[in-house]
């Protein structure tokens, strides 16, 4: 058992959009609906969370009529303004019925770089979590330029990672469409090990997960390892682990050995 992780309160999860959308587009309802179920109980049990969603831009997708992602910096900006407020809306339907309050935040690079508009985001988040809501967060798409790249956190790996760090959470759990780090691509090798533990972010471990900065790497791991980097110079706890099965959370904040943990603290 990871004592450890059964400790952690404050904690913050993230979730991507092939989690919560089918294969073949659309929303994935059961597993919103888990998600808001599974966070609603947690929140009720006593954690503290909060949830960095990704979606805008598939639900943006979904609810134009796009089958493909559009290619330029202005369709893409406007169809996550479309999706971001269709993903707040099925977010609130679910999470109502548990009667649970949620609220958004949707941050940009340049806030949380900036030492006066960081501090007050971390005040706006520790009311909302003091009023017993539920932030979910996702970058502002809309104004975060991919050209200009220092603007950007770029991806919501990052983001979630940033956001653990400036609300000094315990724990970051990383929801993906891969059970976390192996030690071989497991969609290229069936012998592939899930790595249960990484006390150190060693070298080996970066180029297991393909390196910073590629997109290349083991199951797309490379900005998770970078996020669990984040998290883990700021003492916090990282869990890579499937967003297949969502009340799997239960599981692994009791501290039962699923996904890859990523010691807080240390190098
Ligand atoms: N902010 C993007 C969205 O909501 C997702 C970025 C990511 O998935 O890393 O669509």
């Amino acid at each position: 058992m990871r004592k450890r992780i059964q400790e952690c309160k404050r904690i913050v999860v993230k979730i991507g959009t092939s989690s919560l959308t089918h294969p073949q587009g659309g929303m994935n309802l059961r597993k919103i609906e888990r998600l808001a179920f599974v966070l609603s109980d947690l929140q009720r049990s006593g954690k503290e969370v909060v949830l960095v969603s990704s979606g805008a831009i598939g639900f943006g997708m979904g609810r134009l009529g796009l089958n493909e992602r559009p290619n330029t910096l202005a369709e893409t900006q406007a169809v996550a303004a479309v999706g971001q407020g269709r993903l707040m809306q099925v977010y609130e339907n679910f999470f109502s019925t548990y009667n649970q309050p949620i609220a958004q935040i949707l941050l940009t690079k340049d806030v949380m770089d900036h030492p006066i508009k960081s501090e007050n985001a971390k005040r706006t988040f520790q009311t909302l979590m003091s009023m017993g809501a539920i932030p979910i967060v996702n970058e502002n798409d809309t104004i975060s330029t991919e050209e200009i790249e220092e603007s950007r956190f770029g991806d919501n790996d990052t983001l979630s990672a940033i956001v653990a760090s400036l609300l000094s959470a315990d724990a970051l759990v990383i929801l993906s469409d891969i059970a976390g780090l192996y030690d071989q691509d497991p969609r290229k090798n069936a012998n592939a090990k899930l790595i249960e533990e990484v006390e150190t972010i060693t070298q080996e471990i970066q180029d297991i997960a393909g390196g910073p900065g590629s997109s290349q790497g083991t199951g797309g791991m490379a900005t998770k390892v970078v996020a669990a980097k984040i998290a883990k110079k700021n003492g916090i706890e990282t869990i890579i682990s499937s967003g297949e099965n969502i009340d799997q959370l239960f599981e692994i904040l009791d501290g039962k050995a699923i996904g890859t943990w990523f010691h807080g603290g240390g190098e």
